[in-house]
């Protein structure tokens, strides 16, 4: 049996055109030495900024969906898993979290917004128009998320937890805050708390909500971590975090109640030091 590993990346392009901020997810099968080798790649410069997303608090009423005779290693389908993992995650415990995202056109399955590539070369060509790079080949990358096209790409024999993974990330607020000058100057942590959580939220949905009990990725030790600050600092302060950006409530754990200027420098400090 060969391990499967899940190598993830992040690429925040700080410019002045929110289109170019762009975060991806790539997951490899084989283990690889530099685990942050594409993690933030060169910037091309300009202004850094962030969203603030707002708490949704709608909880959504979408019908759980039967995953029973779905496993995390099955080949993805982009016929059947992108509108089954749009209704898992909108009726997953986490669901008030993810508010109305995974509507119209941001769903999972949404036209052209789920795409198995036809060819190894489709998905490198995918990802270098992503990215505006230029390489010529992308070895054991299985994934990624274009943030700028709202788009998950996965490779011709992508699997089901691969691409629920991709999804976590684009229910998560985080991919879209990432380039603020505060998270830049901590990439690797940054890395480290984004893959945590992800995998943590991919792992516990699947398990929890869905009885997918074989998700495995390459980030245990991040996702340990991951547990370990959601014991501390509270599963509701945590999601607000991750899901929206909304990070006030995680803040007063650390008796920060009031907002002065940019927060996320003080966000970055006290999170690092916690995880
Ligand atoms: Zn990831």
């Amino acid at each position: 049996m060969v391990a499967v590993f899940y190598i993830c990346a992040m690429t925040a392009f700080a410019t002045s055109n929110p289109a170019a901020k762009i975060d991806y997810e790539v997951a490899n099968q084989q283990p690889q030495t530099n685990l942050h080798q594409p993690f933030f790649r060169p910037l091309n410069g300009g202004n850094d900024f962030f969203i603030q997303r707002q708490p949704n608090q709608n909880a959504n009423s979408v019908k759980k969906p039967n995953l029973s005779s779905v496993s995390a290693k099955d080949p993805a389908s982009a016929k059947s898993h992108p509108g089954l993992i749009n209704a898992a995650l909108l009726a997953s415990k986490y669901a008030k979290y993810i508010g109305n995202k995974f509507k119209g056109d941001d769903a999972i399955d949404a036209k052209g917004k789920f795409v198995i590539e036809p060819s190894q070369q489709n998905f490198v060509n995918e990802y270098n128009k992503c990215y505006g790079t230029n390489v010529s080949t992308l070895s054991g990358t299985n994934g990624f998320y274009c943030f700028s096209k709202r788009t998950i790409h996965l490779i011709p024999n992508a699997e089901f937890g691969t691409a629920f993974h991709e999804s976590v990330h684009k229910a998560s607020a985080l991919v879209s805050v990432i380039s603020n000058t505060a998270w830049l100057a901590e990439k690797d942590f940054a890395f480290d708390l984004n893959e945590g959580l992800t995998s943590f939220y991919t792992k516990d949905i699947l398990e929890s909500d869905y009885q997918v009990k074989n998700y495995i990725d390459g980030y245990a030790t991040q996702r340990k971590k991951a547990a370990a600050l959601i014991k501390n600092l509270g599963e509701d302060e945590v999601a607000k975090f991750y899901f929206q950006y909304n990070f006030m409530p995680l803040l007063s754990k650390f008796g920060i109640t009031t907002i002065k200027g940019d927060m996320n420098n003080v966000l970055v400090s006290k999170l690092k030091s916690a995880f």
